[in-house]
């Protein structure tokens, strides 16, 4: 086994200045250090309360030229260089300071950003990382001719092939994305783009701070730039560093081989979106973070030697907490298969609500027996009071069956709160009365 990694920080502040691509002016950066879970933010300092955005594919507003986020009316443009950076170097967690709407452009490449992490310097911080494994081929396709295809891999790693207009300078790259493989590789690899463009571009004022100090610009088959190339293949490799910087948006490590043909922003930011998706969907079938693995919970058979309920009427497939003496958490996996489906109703499934008041019953029983520590007696369901039933569950639910013992009067009565929560809202709720008797 090895360790699992751990989430990342800067050991301390570190920034620079320079110019903001789309309006030319000065902006001033920094980098700060931010506790775990924090993932990315941007900070605008030169609004007031000083804002954050939080760099996440729900906040994403444009893709045109480059990635724009915002929340409400604030906008951080052309996020993605340093985005890119940032994941691609192992910062998890930190906040972006700047004192304008979008960080320098630089020399239009990750390069200032990479050496700003490393003066500021990294340190482990406690707790796991988050990944996003691919478990299957995720694939997005746009009307300009972008494919990207995510397919399963141990390692996060970027193979693309871009194009120009009349497939001028095609080139392919194909990396694993470390820290030492972006820095070497991908960082330095300058923006790029058409003359065409940028005149249009510069005409309505828009791109007041492009050079060809921040970009390399192509004119029919000439490349203009301030220096030369630095790598024959320096427009592929800065397309990877743009994928890196749109997927960081996905807020987790992925763990997946990104196949790309001719990719752009608004591709890239599809993908993320589906990553997202994904992610939610799979949150909503994980168990807690909390589930005690061995002692801690008990599987289905534990369960089934406390409880002498039977299919179709268990109602518990496992518990997955005990929190102190009193309280309990059990889990059901809601399926199409459950036989009361069938008649509850035809062309249209809902759990019936008397089968979650049993579902409580039988994890407040599991709760009274570890209390008892015997299997002689069993508890019997007297009473159910404030009964409620607040949401419909449908097939293809987890429910979470939470009770909390209230009330024990010697060894024969016990009363528990009990409620169900189904994609973190309550669905049901109801306090149980139990009483006791001799097998
Ligand atoms: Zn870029």
């Amino acid at each position: 086994m090895t360790t699992p990694e751990v989430q990342q920080t800067l050991a301390k502040a570190a920034g620079f200045s320079g110019t903001s691509l789309h309006t030319g002016e000065k902006v001033s950066l920094k980098l700060q250090p931010a506790p775990v879970d924090h993932g990315i933010k941007f900070k605008r300092k030169d609004l007031q309360d000083e804002p954050t955005i939080d760099a996440k594919i729900d906040n994403l507003k444009t893709v045109e030229r480059a990635t724009t986020i915002g929340e409400g009316s604030v906008r951080v443009h052309t996020v993605e260089h340093i985005l890119s950076a940032l994941s691609a170097m192992g910062v998890d967690n930190a906040i972006v300071e700047m004192d304008a709407n979008e960080p320098p452009i630089g020399d239009g490449s990750a390069q200032p950003y990479v050496d700003v992490i490393k003066r500021a310097g990294l340190t482990p911080q406690e707790a796991p990382r988050k990944f996003l494994d691919v478990r299957e081929p995720v694939h997005v396709e746009s009307k300009t001719g972008a494919l990207l295809v995510l397919l399963p891999d141990e390692n996060f790693r970027i193979s693309c092939t871009q194009a120009g207009p009349n497939n001028r300078f095609t080139q392919f790259f194909s990396t694993e994305i470390t820290p030492a493989t972006f820095e070497r590789e991908i960082a330095p690899a300058r923006t790029f783009v058409y003359y065409e463009d940028v005149r249009a571009l510069m005409d309505k004022n828009l791109i007041k701070g492009g050079s060809i100090e921040n970009a390399v610009v192509v004119r029919g088959d000439a490349v203009l730039s301030k220096e030369p190339l630095r790598f024959e293949d320096e427009f592929v490799r800065h397309k990877i560093l743009d994928i890196i910087g749109d997927l960081a948006l996905v807020g987790r490590r992925i763990r997946g081989h990104v196949v790309a043909i001719k990719p752009g922003h608004a591709a890239n930011a599809e993908l993320a979106r589906a990553l997202a998706r994904e992610q939610t969907r799979r949150s909503a079938l994980e168990v807690p973070r909390a589930m005690p693995r061995g002692d801690g919970g008990l599987n289905t058979d534990e369960v089934m030697q406390i409880l002498p309920h039977r299919y179709p009427f268990l109602m518990v497939d496992r518990i997955v907490d005990f929190e102190g003496e009193n309280k309990i958490t059990g889990v059901k996996l809601v399926s199409i298969n459950e036989p009361f489906f069938q008649g509850h109703f035809p062309g249209h499934p809902v759990m019936p609500g008397v089968m979650l008041v049993e579902a409580m019953a039988q994890v407040a029983s599991v709760l009274l027996f570890k209390l008892a520590k015997t299997s002689s007696r069993i508890g019997y369901f007297m009473s159910a009071d404030g009964v409620k039933f607040r949401k419909p569950v449908f097939p293809g639910d987890t429910i979470f069956i939470h009770a909390e013992l209230t009330k024990a009067r010697g060894n024969r009565l016990a009363k528990a709160k009990c409620h169900c929560v189904v994609n973190d809202a309550v669905v049901s709720e109801g306090e149980l009365m139990f009483t006791f008797l001799e097998r």
